[in-house]
């Protein structure tokens, strides 16, 4: 997308839309801009974040190019989205670091794969990242517990207060009104869309990966990254449950909770990670933005990685290259959670205040339609 201001395409775009509204029914988007004319900024930024960039709307547009209206709604929106993830980090210099991701993302890794070998060289001899470590404790002859708990403390806490304040401004943005007794009946139906990912089959038939064709690969690789992602969450939260509650200290056998759990989260992330990544490789660029594109491929590679190595460090943990595997595992790790912040992970929060607000909006205007459903009739 090259419009010289995002904004006022968008508004260009939207009212053109409202005014057609042939895509109604393939997304939310339609019912929310159905009998508007004007979009202010709170507007532009829920909508960018309710559309899952499906791209049905690009497919079935009788106004796209090389129509002189020149509709390009995914492309649109993908554009907007990332403003209004850059403009609402805090402080506002998080949002320039976001602008500069692709960047930032592989420079912030880098910086924590040095920080941790520089710990376990700074430790022990070099010789202990080839070296056979065997028994319990053995991934802490390699790094310290109080050097992996410390770095993983903190990147994960930075990750959580700046990511939480991000997504916090952002509903203020959207939906400055909304009250508590509205959000609470409106959850159920919300969390099953973000679960579910409902919105990613385009009205029903799926995604168009390509061309004019559809499937569900993007939202069962989607399922299968997401999935992966809390499964290995778990795997953690485990582990420190074994190690804190029970005395027991990593290794674990393959056959245990942990494990089991790190196991099926690195294989389904992974899978999930790449899948997606070659659907990048393979989407049309049309309806698509690249800086949205790049943010997306390092974000993915990093999840990719992440997975990989966590596997290789399972894999190859009883022989001299565990050491080595750990500590880039370790580093990697630690690289994702301090990159969080202004990576494509922030699209999970917002979407899901998006589809919150859409939650409520859908909810008003039914007890609109019919007041006797709110109890206010006599
Ligand atoms: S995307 Fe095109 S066809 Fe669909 S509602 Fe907008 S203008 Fe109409
Ligand atoms: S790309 Fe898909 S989700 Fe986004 S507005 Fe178009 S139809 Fe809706």
């Amino acid at each position: 997308m090259s419009a010289a201001d995002p904004m006022l395409e968008a508004e260009r775009v939207l009212r053109i839309c409202s005014a057609c509204m042939y895509c109604d029914g393939l997304c939310p988007v339609f019912p929310a801009i159905d009998g508007k004319h004007s979009f202010s900024l709170s507007d532009v930024s829920y909508l960018s974040n309710l559309c899952h960039n499906c791209q049905g709307c690009w497919h079935d547009c009788q106004y796209a190019p090389p129509h002189p209206f020149a509709v390009n709604l995914p492309a649109t929106f993908a554009e907007l989205r990332q403003h209004s993830y850059a403009d609402h980090l805090w402080p506002p210099a998080l949002g320039r670091v976001f602008r500069a991701s692709s960047v930032a993302v592989p420079a912030t890794v880098v910086l924590a794969l040095l920080i941790t070998f520089g710990l376990v060289l700074g430790t022990d001899s070099p010789a202990t990242l080839l070296t056979a470590h065997a028994g319990a404790g053995a991934f802490y002859r390699v790094l310290p517990w109080p050097a992996m708990a410390g770095l993983a403390g903190a990147t994960f806490g930075w990750a959580v207060i700046a990511v939480t304040s991000a997504t916090l401004r952002y509903w203020h943005t959207i939906a400055p009104q909304v009250t508590i007794r509205e959000i609470v009946p409106a959850l159920p139906v919300a969390l099953s869309d973000i679960i579910t990912v409902r919105h990613l089959g385009g009205g029903g038939p799926g995604c168009h990966d390509h061309d004019e064709r559809t499937s569900q690969r993007r939202r069962i690789l989607h399922h299968l990254t997401a999935g992966g992602f809390v499964l290995s969450g778990l795997s953690t939260i485990v582990a420190s449950a074994y190690h804190h509650l029970l005395g027991v200290m990593a290794p674990y056998p393959v056959a245990s909770l942990p494990v089991m759990l790190g196991l099926g989260g690195g294989v389904t992330m992974t899978i999930g990670a790449v899948g997606l990544l070659g659907l990048e490789a393979w989407a049309d660029p049309a309806p698509s933005d690249r800086g949205e594109t790049r943010l997306n491929v390092a974000f993915l590679i990093l999840l990719a990685l992440v997975g990989a190595s966590g596997l290789a460090v399972l894999g190859f943990r009883s022989t001299p290259a565990m050491g080595l595997l750990l500590t880039t595992h370790l580093g990697l790790v630690f690289g994702l959670f301090a990159a969080l912040p202004f990576s494509k992970a922030l699209h999970a929060p917002f979407r899901a205040a998006a589809l919150l607000r859409a939650a409520i909006d859908s909810r008003r205007s039914t007890l609109a339609r019919t007041p006797e459903a709110s109890g206010d009739t006599p």
